[in-house]
């Protein structure tokens, strides 16, 4: 394998499987077949995938419109439609795409038979009743206990976690009759085994690549490169492409550690994200950090959108529906905690990954997300000395994204982390 083959292999794969992923699904609504509609926290496809459903993340085709630049066309048609500009934007890209029976940018969206979701987001559950409403299909919330206070996590031994444990593998063991029911397919424990066999694999492979991260110079930005990995993490989770694709990329970023081999030519400041992407000017975004030298080591976005994939749990295929349940539960949890209770992530995120600055994006549409950020932030400040961005705008709606007073404020940052640095360097 030399350097010309091997580095940008995973962003290169990573956009063709995204592609077959939405061919797929154009494919699934041409035979005219009910798709499952999930989200990616605890979206449980290790599950779903036991009775062939194809797999729809609405999240991810909200995101996709933004990112295409079409997003105001579909926010606009939900809210003439009456909803408010104030909720979620992914919520309104979808409902315009459901009122015009599925088209999107990216191909035809099959519509649901099912939809299957946590309580990671008080949101999906309002969305889920839209589509219950328009389609007249079941709809099954799965109640994930998080956790009560912060440090207050509690492990396998403790009789809470136990009691919370048999509390979700209630509701998985209840789930199962339902996609029976729906997709006429009965349950096989084997391919159960089989699906989280390649859930592992990705798992593995998905806690080693933000461990890599912290090479220096770091191996991919969080932000740019991590968005593509995210949507493989979730489109083909528990698949044996997604399974292959992560330990290649695993492959392609060790090589990249041991050569030395930045992301970008000449890395200067070490940055941590936290919140979501602001898709309507991603790239762009993204470049006003990278023009500086500013690259994102680590995220809680790669936390909470891969679903607490970042732990690399292991399912015991011994045990596969308990297993699943312990999953399901530690997962999302973790991926509950890098919202509601980051700030001991972000400190071990800056003592770990050596950062330099912590950008704080809160978003307009996404309060289970943003609510609280100023008071976390806050908090971090009291508890490291880091310089820090607080920025606003939005993860869909281009009204509300003023590039250049984000560039301002961006510019600004760094020209107090460059001050910040001189001063360290006179000092020493
Ligand atoms: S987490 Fe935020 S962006 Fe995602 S569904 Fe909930 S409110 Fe919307």
């Amino acid at each position: 394998m030399t350097e010309t083959t091997i580095i940008g292999r995973g962003n290169t794969e990573g956009a063709r499987l995204f592609r077959e992923w939405f061919d797929g699904l154009g494919q699934a609504a041409a035979e005219d077949r009910s798709a499952a509609y999930v989200f990616v926290m605890g979206s449980l496809v290790e599950l779903l995938r036991v009775f062939d459903f194809p797999i729809v993340f609405p999240e991810i085709n909200s995101l996709q419109t933004a990112v295409r630049r079409v997003a105001h066309e579909y926010l606009d048609e939900a809210e003439d439609y009456g909803y408010s500009p104030d909720i979620c934007g992914y919520v309104k890209a979808d409902v315009a795409v459901q009122l015009r029976g599925g088209q999107h940018p990216m191909g035809q969206i099959p519509q649901p038979g099912l939809a299957v979701y946590t309580n990671a987001c008080n949101t999906y559950i309002k969305w889920a009743e839209i589509w219950e409403r328009m389609y007249h299909i079941p709809t099954f919330t799965l109640d994930v206990p998080g956790t009560r206070m912060a440090g207050g996590q509690t492990q396998a031994g403790n009789p809470d976690f136990e009691n919370d444990l048999r509390y979700v593998e209630a509701q998985v063991r209840d789930l199962i009759p339902l996609c029976e029911s729906v997709s006429g397919v009965a349950f096989d424990i084997d391919r159960l085994r089989e699906t989280l066999g390649y859930a592992n694999r990705m798992n593995r492979s998905w806690k080693r690549l933000l461990e890599l991260n912290q090479s220096r110079p770091c191996v991919f930005n969080a932000l740019s490169d991590g968005t593509t990995y995210l949507g493989v993490a979730n489109g083909f989770r528990s698949t044996p492409e997604g399974a292959q694709y992560f330990e290649d990329l695993v492959d392609e970023m060790e090589y990249k550690a041991r050569e030395g081999v930045g992301t970008l030519t000449e890395e200067q400041y070490r940055l941590v994200f936290v919140g979501v992407p602001c898709y309507p000017i991603f790239r762009r975004f993204n470049e006003l950090f990278t023009e500086w030298g500013g690259v994102f080591v680590n995220s809680t976005y790669l936390w909470f959108a891969s679903g607490g994939t970042h732990i690399g749990f292991e399912y015991d295929l011994d045990h596969p529906i308990e297993s699943l349940a312990e999953g399901l539960l530690l997962s999302t949890r973790e991926a509950m905690d890098a919202m509601f209770f980051q700030t001991p992530i972000l400190c071990d995120m800056i003592d770990t990954f050596a950062a330099d600055g912590v950008v704080y994006h809160p978003i307009k549409s996404c309060r289970t997300v943003s609510t609280g950020l100023a008071d976390s932030r806050r908090e971090l400040l009291e508890l490291r000395d880091i310089p820090s961005l607080f920025v606003e705008s939005d993860l869909m709606d281009r009204r509300v994204v003023s590039e250049a007073q984000i560039k301002n404020r961006v510019d600004a940052f760094f020209e107090g982390l460059a001050t910040r640095r001189q001063h360290a360097l006179s000092r020493a």
